[in-house]
């Protein structure tokens, strides 16, 4: 594949150009790759630079020979082609189109009426202190747990983490939402002055969001390893659950620190995630049994 522009800089504060973005990708295909292959996907495509406007694209675009179409029935009843990337070359057409962000569905093409990944977004309000996020993440990791559900954290490479839960089977998105609205409303309403489970911004002032809101059919969140469109060219990364605390920042991983820990690391920070066999509806009534004794 041919790089056009290669010199173009992208992130202007870094220099970083379409080149080093390119090489970022490349280098961390094998742990990007396993994240979007096969979903369905958006893209974050910034053809001026990331401090430009920026377009998130959902469908197929004229000239895309390597990312596979999916015809996807849209929420009016129309068909679209999705974007669906299968191996390397296909994730780097993407870049070559200027894409810097990746956010794939929490679901298989082969299977999108189902959810195999449940993510709650923790979104801080201006000024929350990053220790309080990180008890929020280690709070739904807790409460997940006692319902049977193991999680996994990252950080957004904006301001906040997500905790993912790995769900197999994969369940019915509405039962996902519904589960999802019902979780996020209970850990805020146990602890309302820290926490809100409403999308309206009057009520967040010095709280967390749970935004349990990615959790439905068509949503997406960013992937693990990518590149965010933003100052610094930050990295949504994947970590181990003691090192939130650690790292200070939800962007505090950047496109050159993430290749240097991840090479350190050699393993991914969510373990085998894949080898998890966790049922939504048969742990929650399994912890429910327990609890009643
Ligand atoms: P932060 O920690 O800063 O909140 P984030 O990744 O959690 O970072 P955003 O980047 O604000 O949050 O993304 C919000 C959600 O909306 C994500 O699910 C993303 O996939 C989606 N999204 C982002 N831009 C658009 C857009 N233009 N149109 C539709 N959905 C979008
Ligand atoms: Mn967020």
């Amino acid at each position: 594949m041919t790089l056009t522009s290669p010199a173009r800089v992208v992130y202007p504060g870094a220099g970083i150009r379409k080149c080093d973005v390119f090489a970022y990708y490349r280098t961390m295909l094998p742990w990007l790759l396993p994240e979007i292959a096969g979903r369905p996907l958006s893209v974050v495509r910034c053809p001026q630079g990331a401090q430009r406007p920026c377009f998130f694209q959902k469908h197929l675009l004229a000239g895309m020979a390597r990312v596979d179409a999916l015809p996807l029935e849209e929420e009016d009843g129309t068909r679209a082609d999705y974007l669906v990337v299968r191996d390397a070359d296909a994730l780097l057409e993407l870049v070559q189109f200027n894409a810097l962000e990746f956010h794939p569905w929490g679901a298989l093409a082969d299977d999108p009426d189902k959810a195999d990944r449940m993510v709650f977004d923790l979104d801080p309000a201006p000024g929350v202190a990053w220790p309080r996020v990180v008890a929020a993440a280690r709070q739904v990791r807790d409460r997940l747990r006692a319902l049977g559900l193991e999680s996994f954290v990252r950080t957004s490479g904006g301001k906040g983490l997500h905790v993912v839960a790995p769900l197999r089977p994969a369940c019915p998105w509405s039962r996902v939402r519904e589960f999802a609205r019902t979780f996020a409303e209970a850990m805020a309403a146990a602890d309302p002055l820290s926490y809100v489970a409403t999308a309206g911004k009057a009520q967040r002032k010095g709280r967390i969001f749970i935004d349990y809101l990615r959790n439905g059919r068509g949503a997406t969140s960013v992937a693990s390893f990518s590149l965010r469109a933003r100052v610094g060219a930050p990295v949504a990364m994947p970590l181990r659950w003691e090192e939130p605390g650690r790292v200070k920042r939800g962007d505090a991983c950047t496109l050159a620190s993430a290749p240097r820990r991840m090479a350190r690391m050699k393993a991914h920070p969510w373990g085998d995630i894949a080898a998890i066999e966790q049922d939504l509806d048969r742990s929650v009534s399994r912890s429910a049994r327990k609890r009643r004794g």
